[in-house]
């Protein structure tokens, strides 16, 4: 049986969070009533003409600058003619030839290494609206079924950003993906959550043996809302192909949907009716020339990317990758943990803290003292477990100081201890005998239970000393 692997490009939309929609001033918000942030311009009034939204062209270039594109000196944005009830122009006004940023490339580090995602271009269109199916959801007309439309979304502005067919597995898939949208919220462009739109991923897939140089042919994967679905609907729709090309089956260019629940995928329309939408020219758009100084200015204000930190967060605190990883899961988190390491703080004993119990408080890593933090993270093996995670949950406080925490002492004391473990261990005779009898891991109960008793201020090493001691 030869071995097969998984060739994936990916197709990405990303709604940008610009206060105004692409090509009017109406508000680019969802949160109020439906067909309220509407106007002449984007509801396709005749002579309406477009203008275009200079913060929405600046942010399409700084992401073209973090995925490494090069920028065109001139890009022009054409009409894309398709009927549909949520586009009342008849055409979309989207880039074809000429998109503002081509031939990027994408460094995802990971455990075993980095890999590098081809971008062939990323450009700037505008959204439709937004359909809402009401009743006849299962494609039967029942009763009143309608459709609604809110056109508060059309005209909005998306960027799409389409990789070449570099990816090699579902877990390439998302670790590129879940690296991109960081990136992107990062940058301020969009809050990018996949359940509200504002991230959507199509994959296109195909599979080959390995070995292979040429590709086969390739399906369209579709309404995948999340990278869980995105990783397995890949897996599926590879799984098909091997079957049956394995069976000396024929693979079709089609589109597909992956249905979460059955864990299948599903044709929608045979692609043999080439798509034909008819581009040609924005006429009521001059060409965009986008200016050295700007972008000169755009690349001076990119931040550290995610990708470039996790790599340092290794190299400079000797993390593993994974803590490094995990660390840089939000730019705040990564730099309360600089804050703090650089502290005079062990990195590791830093690391471990935030990754677990500081994490697990919910505190706005923006809103630390680091400072204070670092003192307590310091003194963490002298002062009483409660003490700590009292001491963390609290670190938000702008009040916060690590000297109310650090007061109290741990207990260490045997003769204080002694007779709160015999205590323990009279209350319970049942788990005794069981420990005696083999259940070694009761020990930690037994642990748990004299903390209790002192309100979690023993010192846990001196209190695992006694009861190995008294148990034998
Ligand atoms: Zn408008």
């Amino acid at each position: 049986m030869p071995e097969w692997e998984p060739v994936v490009g990916l197709e990405i939309h990303v709604q940008l969070k610009t206060r105004t929609k692409m090509f009017c001033r109406c508000q680019n918000t969802f949160a109020t009533a439906a067909n309220t942030q509407t106007c002449p311009v984007c509801l396709a009034f005749p002579g309406a003409l477009p203008t275009p939204n200079a913060t929405a062209v600046e942010w399409t270039l700084k992401l073209g600058l973090a995925l490494g594109c090069e920028i065109a000196p001139r890009a022009l944005f054409h009409r894309k003619h398709y009927p549909y009830p949520d586009l009342p122009k008849g055409y979309q006004i989207s880039q074809y030839d000429e998109p503002l940023c081509v031939d990027g490339r994408f460094v995802v580090p990971g455990p075993e290494g980095d890999f590098e995602v081809g971008i062939v271009r990323a450009h700037l269109e505008e959204d439709a609206a937004k359909t809402i199916h009401v009743g006849g959801a299962t494609g039967r007309i029942v009763g009143s079924a309608h459709s609604n439309i809110d056109f508060n979304r059309g005209g909005t502005p998306l960027v799409e950003i389409v990789t070449r067919p570099d990816l090699h597995s579902s877990d390439e898939a998302k670790r590129f993906l879940q690296l991109l949208r960081q990136t992107i919220v990062e940058l301020g462009l969009s809050d990018a959550e996949m359940e509200k739109g504002q991230l959507r991923a199509d994959a296109n897939v195909s599979v080959r043996e390995v070995g292979e140089t040429g590709f086969r042919t390739r399906t369209e994967l579709k309404n995948m809302n999340s990278f869980n679905h995105i990783a397995r609907g890949i897996d599926a729709e590879a799984r098909r192909q091997i079957a049956t090309w394995e069976s000396g089956g024929e693979v079709v260019q089609e589109t597909l949907d992956y249905e979460v629940k059955s864990d299948t995928v599903t044709p929608r329309r045979r692609k043999e009716e080439a798509d034909d939408y008819r581009y040609f020219p924005e006429p009521d758009l001059v060409p965009l020339e986008p200016e050295t100084e700007t972008l000169e200015r755009l690349k001076s204000e990119l931040p550290e990317l995610p990708a470039t930190r996790i790599r340092r967060f290794e190299h400079d605190y000797g993390l593993s990758y994974y803590d490094a990883e995990v660390l840089n899961g939000s730019a705040a988190l990564a730099a309360l943990y600089e804050r703090v390491a650089l502290d005079g703080v062990d990195a590791k004993a830093v690391s471990n803290v935030l990754m677990n119990d500081f994490v697990a408080t919910g505190v706005d890593p923006d809103t630390v003292n680091a400072g204070e933090l670092a003192k307590v993270i310091a003194a963490r093996a002298t002062i009483p477990r409660s003490a700590f995670a009292k001491a963390l949950a609290e670190s938000g406080d702008p009040e916060f100081k690590a000297d109310t925490y650090l007061g109290e002492e741990v207990v260490a004391d045997t003769s204080e201890l002694e007779p709160l473990v015999d205590r323990v261990l009279a209350a319970n005779p049942g788990q005794v005998a069981a420990y005696k009898g083999g259940k070694e891991g009761l020990l930690g109960y037994f642990v748990g239970q004299v903390m209790k008793e002192t309100q979690g201020k023993a010192d846990p090493k001196a209190v695992n000393e006694l009861l190995r001691s008294k148990l034998g």
